[in-house]
């Protein structure tokens, strides 16, 4: 398994592979870019198929996590981590966050570790009984979730406003793929400005909260993409927008939580070539982070503010990338490294 030679390999400062007999433990944690800060990004657990998977995904999650701290204004690097393990089978899940807390420590504070997918804040505080570097613990900043359904409800307005030229979202058709932590709220946010919601996930029980609350359509999973709706929201795992995705969609705006949504930089284009507006996945799903930015100094109203610039950022990203014909994903890339670089 080559690692500088890897495709998702991007001039990465460190990847380090962790593991620990006693617990099981084996896991990747990745510091992509700390030129702003030390790096902050969340610890994932997955049932990776192989061991490239997981690397793969660490490597492109935590160049993710470096731009987006970037275009959120955060002092803050770039890195991710990853377990690899079922999240729903994971035979002793004290002993291996400890373990992936020592491992943390290991690093002296050159990486942060929150909450993400398979895992939850429980898991993070855990880790932090064996080092101080987590964020998003309960009783502090706690979970990231709301405040990323925030902003990318938020981000959803900008894109409805820029290609729709509506000032709410009020009867709109919103697909809803993956309806977990932060789809949850993002349900929640869209139905009580009025939208119409079609929603699919793998978790029956998931499904039935939102149709339950905000009267949801249920669909099943594949049939997501090709729903005749004006919004089409990712908020379950990365690469859905792709060769076989793209030709189905209808919606004439993709924004969504979800991270990594092209599959390949390609698929940005393509995305514009069908007329379709595209929110850059890490300014869209920025809210958790700059959530977790206030960390020990916490103040909900602060963070909400904060939150808030997605609406404006993404704008600022969308226009540009019309008036420059460009993909807005080009866009937002040029911007973050002209942040990162302190241009
Ligand atoms: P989650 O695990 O709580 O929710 C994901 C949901 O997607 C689950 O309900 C799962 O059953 C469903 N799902 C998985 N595969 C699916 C499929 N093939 N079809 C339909 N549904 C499927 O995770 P989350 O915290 O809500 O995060 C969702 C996405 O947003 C992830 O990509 C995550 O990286 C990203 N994100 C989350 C945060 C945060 O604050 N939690 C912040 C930034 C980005």
């Amino acid at each position: 398994m080559a690692v500088f030679n890897h495709i998702s390999f991007d001039e990465h400062e460190q990847v380090v592979f962790c593991h620990d007999k006693e617990s099981g433990l084996k896991a990747i944690i990745a510091i992509h870019n700390t030129h702003l800060g030390p790096a902050f990004g969340g610890c994932r657990m997955w049932n990776y198929h192989s061991d490239d998977e997981a690397l793969n995904d660490v490597l492109r999650l935590s160049k993710g996590m470096t731009y987006k701290n970037a275009m959120a204004g955060l002092q803050m690097g770039g890195g991710k981590s990853v377990i690899i393990a079922d999240p729903q089978n994971a035979t002793d899940r004290t002993a291996l966050f400890k373990a992936f807390g020592r491992f943390v420590n290991s690093l002296g504070g050159r990486y942060y570790a929150a909450e993400d997918v398979g895992t939850t804040p429980a898991d993070i505080s855990v880790a932090g009984t064996e080092t101080s570097f987590v964020a998003g613990l309960e009783g502090k900043s706690g979970d990231p979730s709301p405040y990323t359904a925030l902003g990318t409800f938020l981000g959803i307005k900008a894109a409805v406003k820029h290609k729709l030229g509506l000032d709410s979202v009020e009867g709109l058709r919103i697909a809803v793929q993956g309806v977990g932590h932060v789809g949850y709220y993002l349900c929640r946010h869209l139905h009580q400005e009025g939208a119409q919601l079609i929603v699919t996930d793998i978790h029956q029980q998931s499904l039935t909260r939102v149709a339950e609350e905000f009267g949801a359509q249920i669909v099943a999973p594949q049939e997501i993409y090709c729903q005749a709706v004006d919004v089409y929201a990712p908020c379950a795992l990365g690469a859905t927008l792709n060769d076989t995705t793209i030709p189905q969609l209808q919606a004439k705006i993709v924004a969504g939580c979800a991270n990594n949504q092209l599959a390949q930089p390609i698929h940005g284009e393509q995305l514009k070539q069908r007329g379709i507006l595209y929110a850059p996945d890490y300014v869209i799903n920025a809210g958790g982070i700059i959530n977790v930015s206030f960390e020990n100094h916490y103040d909900s109203e602060q963070s909400t503010v904060k939150v808030s610039q997605i609406y404006h950022t993404l704008s600022q990203v969308f226009q540009v990338a019309d008036a420059q014909n460009r993909t807005t994903g080009d866009v937002a890339d040029e911007m973050a490294r002209a942040i990162i670089n302190g241009k």
